[in-house]
């Protein structure tokens, strides 16, 4: 290990470990810090994933952390009205259930393979600033207290983010703003199909949010659910048990694993670069608040973020302004869909349940071939044109 990298990068969750790769593929002296000890691990995650970010980043699916594949989704309202939609149209719509302790110590594999140095086990507890500008970080853990000095630091610290507010950027989350997630993985249950990712929504058993079945084999699932604290009467995990208790298919089932975590759903912080400083994935708040997806973007963010830092260092700018290239190019990328899904995400908490069951009537009505929002906006407003001036945000 070195006294000085050009490239340090706190947090090996999807963000971190893509970044850190990236950096040292265009040639940058890499270290990347994570104070957990075993990397994946605790999970807080449902482990769905999109295949097109793969595919994007040149990742072979593997079976050892593919666990099972998706190509249908089962949308079920208050009152039971089931809404299928099967992609028949197979252009990369393919999803997964990953493993993700195997997963993220995967991708941290890559960025190691790829030349980046690895430092587990230790937790980044300050910057070093110098006229107000980082200079480095400040760790404490496997290897005692240590100092080390980078160009450029990226904050892939997830939804707990401290980097970048030490950096003066703005990371605050409003109560409405963080979705809490709670779920079980469970054994010994039943669905009706391996490929089928089912969601439940209703206000009585997921206030602000949904619950979920994702299958992660034959008879295993990730069953979970996400609720907005500012809408919950009780802790998340008693809405999750009266979910399990009520649905025939779970109820039989074995707990084999408990986690629980935060996700951010107000939508991206303003400002993710300052001097020598970046910030990606759930630090940046890079999530699709409808869904409160965020492995994808986290890793098509840290993978941008990356490159950008290896150049700039490279080029010997290492400036907010050289360093906006990174923002520019993030958000060319997935600005508007996180920015749509946000619009999506502050429809979907205003719906009663009287509403969620028409509109669930009126897509049951109809055949979809693909998963795609705009399609399913034109049928619901069609249907009901009272609906209109909820969901027109959304077209
Ligand atoms: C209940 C729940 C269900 C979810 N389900 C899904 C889903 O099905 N699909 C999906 O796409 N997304 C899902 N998400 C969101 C997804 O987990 C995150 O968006 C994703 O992990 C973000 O990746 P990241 O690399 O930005 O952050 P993280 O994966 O959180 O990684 C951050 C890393 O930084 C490390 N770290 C933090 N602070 C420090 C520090 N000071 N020093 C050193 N290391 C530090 C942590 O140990 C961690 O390893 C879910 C989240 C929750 C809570």
């Amino acid at each position: 290990m070195r006294e000085k990298y050009d490239v340090v990068v706190v947090g090996a969750g999807p963000a971190g470990s893509m970044a850190a790769r990236a950096a040292a593929r265009e040639g940058a002296s890499v270290l990347l810090f994570d104070k957990r000890r075993e990397l994946g691990v605790p999970v807080q995650c449902g482990e769905a994933l999109n295949e097109d970010v793969l595919k994007e980043l040149d990742i072979r699916p593997d079976s050892r952390w593919a666990l099972s594949k998706t190509n249908a989704v089962k949308l079920v309202s208050p009152s039971g009205i089931e809404v299928r939609i099967a992609e028949r149209k197979i252009v990369g719509k393919i999803g997964y259930i990953l493993d993700r302790k195997i997963f993220d110590k995967y991708l941290t594999t890559l960025a190691a393979k790829g030349g980046a140095d690895i430092m587990v086990g230790t937790l980044v507890d300050g910057l070093i600033l110098e006229d107000g500008k980082p200079q480095g970080v400040r760790v404490r853990g496997v290897n005692g207290r240590l100092e080390v000095r980078a160009e450029v630091i990226i904050a892939a610290d997830g939804v707990g983010s401290r980097v970048a507010r030490w950096a003066g950027l703005n990371t605050y989350l409003k109560l409405d703003d963080i979705e809490t997630g709670v779920q079980f993985q469970m054994v010994g249950i039943n669905f009706e199909s391996p490929s089928m990712m089912e969601y439940y929504f209703g206000n009585k058993i997921a206030p602000g949010g949904y619950c979920w079945v994702f299958p992660k084999g034959e008879d295993m699932a990730n069953v979970g659910l996400g609720i907005l604290g500012s809408r919950a009467e009780r802790r998340p995990i008693e809405y999750l048990r009266d979910f399990v208790a009520r649905m025939p298919s779970l109820s039989k089932g074995k707990i084999i694993e408990i986690n629980a975590g935060g996700v951010p759903v107000g939508g991206p912080i303003k400002q993710t670069v300052k001097d020598n400083l970046l910030v990606v994935g759930d630090a940046a708040r890079q999530v699709n608040a409808l869904t409160g997806g965020g492995i994808d973007s986290a890793m098509q963010a840290g993978n941008i973020a990356g490159e950008v830092a290896a150049k700039a260092v490279a080029e010997g700018d290492t400036s907010e302004k050289r360093l906006s290239e990174y923002e520019k190019r993030w958000r060319e990328l997935m600005g508007k869909r996180l920015e749509r899904y946000l619009r999506a995400k502050n429809v979907l908490v205003s719906l009663t349940d009287d509403d969620l069951d028409r509109l669930a009537k009126a897509l049951s009505e109809v055949k979809f071939d693909k998963i795609s929002l705009t399609d399913m906006l034109r049928v619901l407003i069609k249907a009901h044109p009272k609906l209109f001036w909820k969901l027109k945000g959304l077209m």
